[in-house]
């Protein structure tokens, strides 16, 4: 591997977008990344990658890049420098109750980020209100997980045994566009003879290379598995994988779903539910992998459960090659839900409430236990307190890494919020729509700019190395948060010397944790990437984690029963899905921008359901739901369900208007992204959109 310096041609980092994360060679020219090469001993691609890894580069020198502070003065965001953008943090943050403050991060911030901003939050700040994105992403699988075995890890196994599977459930996960590198394993378990089902309401290019594909209505998936517990439980194939608490109880519960119910609930035949029935009971390693079409949901938890339950109950979590696991999406999405940026959460996925847990952390931090917040809003419910009054309502937040004007449950209330505060702090290279409304805005870095480590899907540590330093006046974006505490008169705590200090008090900070890299370093990572837990310098790492006995008081997992119900439709109304493209990410903020990532907008419609509107290709539509509409042009999609209709949501103005941004899983606090009654109308029938008063350009 190449030397990784400021000053070598070539530095081995990692791609600032999905959870594969693809190892890269960048190579530079005078000073510059130039060229992305993958590598082939990356443990998860192979030496493979996708477009938008390979366009990633492009917006490194992007004409919009944001290289000085801007505040806003008479109405228009105005270059300043820092001392001055510094001055307005203290006076503006500085006058208010702690509690008046939030915070939101991201699932693309490195490990170090995560456990700098959760710090500064609690220390510098002292608010309770601190969550992030990832809310938006793996909360409900991750809760699963959680309050059945102790902990989540992604995959919690190494990709390379996916192969070691003879029947793979994909339940909502269209990994050919999400997480593309993995599709190298779907072929290795066909070349070996394995079957897999794709599970998703719209056929996709996941659903043709698996070659079976079953489309349950949306908010269905999780009734699906109960059906197949129910057969298994008939058919005498119940075989916990251990001693666990609840299992008698959902074993009861699953007898309320024959497959004639499953069928009619999930809007499939009983021939499907037996068929796959028969396959799973077949399947000597039956794998179930969730994405986000069972997660993002208000009982996305309890759906989720009920595929764990299977594998549990069926004997085969944990097994080498079958189970069960959640396919994490964002870049950091593992390593962004374990040190601390949670509202409920500190360092080492440690627990805010734990007695013990507080202690630990409040020690290394040098502040008394007692001095550290209690949990606070989650994600959501931090966006819908923003601007208001009384009680819980909140004056300013800092967003870092994030665009919730695009990415939150009902975008166009949320927008409404965000601009009712007193101060809204963006901390952003790029000027995200979010950053467009802020008061404040300051540069930050890209990926190819900073050191650090992420975690990827299956919960393995790398190395993320600076090739370049942050152009103009951008800083990075540790430093900047430093700078903040330094201006808000607590530097206390935030004076590293250099990164690698405040990388070893991170990796300090997870010791004794469930997700504990504490015998982890820069150097140890040079040498070779480690899957947590790695609990001391000369030990190993851990590549398979969901064995018994599991990190709860008494080492047995509780199995819950999931509480389900079928959504339900109005006369002409439709499921509205949301959901992602291949060459986008996220809000877009950055591949939108991106020339090699050309996408449009649309909204997917069976060419049947487009007829019984008037309604043919291209055709602008407008999409109506009780939190308000949008409009497209109509995409014809044949393998799309009749009664559903799918639009992304990497555009501003779009999908995100059509959610709910009050409704919200009662464990994972997850909004319903993936049901949303709609209906649809001709454009030039409807009356024109209420639009968002325009935003001030950024100067
Ligand atoms: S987006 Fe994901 S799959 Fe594509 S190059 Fe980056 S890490 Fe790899």
């Amino acid at each position: 591997m190449s030397q990784a310096t400021l000053h070598t041609p070539t530095v081995r980092t990692t791609c600032p977008y999905c959870a594969v994360q693809c190892t890269f060679d960048l190579h530079l020219e005078r000073g510059l990344p130039v060229k992305v090469t993958p590598t082939k001993d990356c443990p998860v691609a192979h030496g493979t990658v996708c477009k938008k890894g390979l366009a990633a580069l492009n917006d490194l020198r992007h004409p919009e890049r944001l290289t000085t502070p801007l505040l806003r003065k008479g109405g228009e965001l105005t270059p300043v420098g820092w001392d001055e953008a510094l001055a307005y943090v203290r006076d503006a943050l500085g006058s208010l109750p702690p509690e008046r403050i939030g915070v939101f991060g991201s699932g693309s911030l490195t490990n170090e980020k995560t456990y700098l901003l959760g710090k500064f939050a609690r220390v510098a700040l002292r608010t309770p209100h601190i969550d992030y994105n990832g809310r938006y992403c793996m909360a409900s699988a991750s809760a699963a997980l959680n309050r059945t075995v102790g902990y989540d890890r992604g995959l919690g196994f190494p990709a390379d045994d996916l192969i070691r599977s003879d029947l793979l459930l994909l339940v909502g996960a269209n990994v050919a566009e999400t997480l593309p590198p993995l599709m190298q394993y779907l072929k290795g378990i066909k070349d070996r003879g394995g079957t897999i089902y794709a599970i998703d309401p719209r056929a996709t290019t996941t659903s043709k290379v698996a070659g079976r594909h079953l489309a349950p209505r949306p908010g269905t998936d999780g009734i699906l598995a109960l059906g197949l517990l129910h057969l298994m439980k008939q058919w005498g194939r119940i075989r916990p994988t251990a001693p666990a608490h609840g299992m008698a109880q959902v074993l009861a519960h699953a007898d309320d779903y024959h497959p004639a119910r499953v069928a009619h609930d999930c809007g499939l035949t009983e021939e499907d539910i037996f068929t796959l029935g028969r396959a799973y009971a077949e399947s000597r390693t039956p794998l179930i992998l969730t994405g986000r079409g069972p997660e993002q949901h208000t009982q996305g938890t309890d759906t989720v459960q009920a595929w764990l339950n299977l594998a549990f109950l069926t004997g085969h979590f944990g097994k080498v090659g079958g189970g069960y696991a959640p396919l994490t999406g964002q870049g950091n999405g593992q390593g962004g839900r374990e040190h601390g940026q949670k509202n409920d959460q500190l360092p080492g996925a440690r627990s805010l409430r734990d007695h013990r847990h507080r202690a630990e952390i409040a020690a290394l931090w040098n502040v008394p236990a007692e001095a550290l917040p209690q949990p606070g809003h989650s994600a959501q419910e931090l966006l819908n307190a923003c601007g208001q009054p009384g009680e819980g309502g909140l004056d300013a937040l800092i967003v870092i890494g994030s665009n919730p004007v695009v990415s939150a449950a009902g975008a166009g209330q949320v927008t409404q919020n965000l601009k009712a505060l007193r101060h809204l702090i963006v901390i952003d290279f790029l000027p995200s729509e979010t950053a467009q409304i802020a008061t404040l805005v300051l540069p930050g870095s890209m990926w190819c700019e900073e050191d650090g480590t992420t975690t990827n899907l299956e919960g393995r540590v790398q190395r993320r190395r600076r090739a370049v330093t942050p152009p103009g006046a951008a800083r990075e974006d540790w430093r900047i948060l430093c700078d903040l505490a330094a201006a808000l008169g607590r530097p206390h705590g935030f004076t590293y010397p250099d990164f690698r200090a405040l990388q070893d008090e991170f990796f300090r900070a997870t010791r004794g944790g469930k997700a504990d890299y504490s015998g982890l370093s820069a150097d140890r990572l040079d040498r070779a990437s480690a899957q947590w837990p790695v609990t001391s310098a000369a030990g190993p790492d851990t590549p398979h984690v969901y064995a018994p006995p599991f990190l709860t008081p008494d080492g047995l997992a509780t199995l819950h029963v999931p509480q389900l119900r079928a959504p339900t439709l109005a006369p002409r109304a439709l499921h509205l899905t949301t959901g992602r493209l291949g060459n986008q990410y996220q809000s877009g903020t950055q591949t939108r921008r991106n020339p090699a990532l050309k996408a449009e907008q649309t909204v997917q419609i069976h060419p049947d359901t487009a007829r019984e509107h008037g309604l043919n290709a291209g055709d602008l539509v407008t999409l109506r739901t009780a939190h308000g509409q949008a409009t497209a042009p109509v995409a014809l999609t044949p393998g799309l369900r009749r009664d559903t209709v799918f639009i992304s949501f990497h555009w501003p103005d779009s999908a995100n208007l059509l959610t709910d941004p009050h409704a919200l899983d009662p464990h994972s606090r997850m909004p319903g992204f993936k049901t949303t009654p709609v209906t649809l109308h001709p454009a030039h029938l409807t009356l024109p959109l209420p639009t968002r008063p325009s935003l001030s350009p950024v100067s």
